[in-house]
């Protein structure tokens, strides 16, 4: 079946087409993201207001291009799948009600999806991961351990108690005055620095379970930046680097301890997905704690970590072919929500949650 996604929960406007095959296999048949960032350039951040506005501008255009990049007519579509949540409510509601008029128009089933789905399943765009796997999610606004049991079946182990790990890079590359999108510089600032050459605390060493924090991480940066009156393009470079590894090591160690609950139910797959995942010191890091417990990383390719309307596309796909269509009536009221936990059965999994 052909699924078409839309996606505008953050500062990219996004729409994809994908085909779910009987057999399960996924072909990405177009992925259109248009990157807000030059509109935010001047903020320092993403402004809600501005990425709405953006939205409502380029999005009709992004899902035709969509559409025609994919060879598709709207009539061949099975249904539309679009981002109800979690998010900037300005710009889902831009994309949840273009999602709408799309199914009313070509009389198509309606999917509101949880982004967070999204990212759950968008190893299986690329790959055939089967169920059950662990999910080590790290996007710029959640960082979670969730047991991926199923479409729609999701456990969640641990989440962040402060900042998330992507906005943990996105603070500190702001405060080393690296610019957004704050992961990849850091990234890139940290290569040929010392990763020793800053004590950094271990975050919740002493505390039991898969959660996570990053606030200290930063306060702990911040405190040896300012011991750094005018610092050097070396010790930009020692801070990002000593940084990357110590939120690589938390992020490693935490996921060491949900697989240990996961036990040999997680059949030995580790799937990292979310914008930081494209990050090669955290892959590496992962890789190696995969290696030492034989179980097996996967990690899907950058384009599909960070957002994106093919897994958008793709939740639809998945739970159109397991016959989780939601109540159509339901979906059309649905309004968007800034919240919205992935793996709380608050809503008896009809609509687009577990
Ligand atoms: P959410 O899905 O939680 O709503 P989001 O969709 O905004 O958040 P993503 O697009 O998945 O998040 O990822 C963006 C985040 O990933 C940003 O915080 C960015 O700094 C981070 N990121 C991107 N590339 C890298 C990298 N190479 N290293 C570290 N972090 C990265
Ligand atoms: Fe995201």
């Amino acid at each position: 079946s052909y699924v078409l996604g839309i996606e505008t929960s953050c500062d990219d406007t996004a729409a994809a087409v994908v085909l779910r095959r009987a057999d399960g296999s996924c072909r990405i048949l177009s992925n259109e993201v248009w990157a807000q960032h030059d509109d935010h350039a001047a903020y320092g951040g993403v402004v809600p207001e501005i990425a709405a506005r953006s939205h409502v501008e380029r999005l009709d255009a992004t899902i035709e291009k969509a559409v025609a990049a994919a060879g598709v007519d709207y009539d061949q579509l099975a249904a539309v799948a679009a981002t109800a949540g979690p998010g900037l409510v300005g710009g889902v509601m831009v994309g949840l009600t273009a999602a709408k008029a799309v199914a009313l128009a070509h009389d198509l089933p309606l999917f509101p999806i949880n982004h967070l789905e999204g990212h759950a399943l968008s190893v299986r765009l690329t790959e055939k991961a089967a169920f059950p796997y662990l999910l080590l999610l790290i996007s710029g606004g959640h960082t979670q351990l969730i047991r991926v049991a199923g479409v729609g079946d999701y456990e969640r182990l641990g989440t962040t108690i402060d900042d998330a790990a992507g906005e943990s890079f996105d603070k500190t590359a702001k405060l080393l005055g690296l610019g957004a999108p704050g992961g990849p510089m850091i990234e890139a600032a940290a290569v040929g620095g010392r990763t020793d050459r800053f004590a950094l605390p271990e975050p919740l060493k002493r505390r039991e379970g898969c959660d996570f924090s990053f606030s200290g991480l930063k306060t702990a940066v911040r405190e040896a930046a300012e011991g750094i009156p005018s610092p050097t393009g070396q010790d930009v470079a020692d801070i990002a680097a000593s940084f990357q590894i110590a939120a690589a090591r938390h992020l490693a160690q935490r996921t060491e301890k949900a697989m240990g609950i996961m036990g040999s139910h997680g059949e030995g797959r580790l799937v990292a997905a979310g914008g930081v995942a494209a990050n090669c010191t955290i892959k590496k890091m992962l890789q190696q704690l995969c290696a030492a417990n034989s179980w097996r990383l996967i990690v899907p390719p950058p384009k599909y970590c960070t957002d994106n309307g093919a897994m958008i596309a793709w939740a639809g796909a998945e739970r159109l072919a397991a016959g989780l269509i939601p109540d159509q009536a339901e979906a059309m009221r649905l309004a968007p929500r800034a919240r919205w936990p992935l793996a709380l059965h608050e809503d008896g999994g009809k609509l687009g949650s577990g």
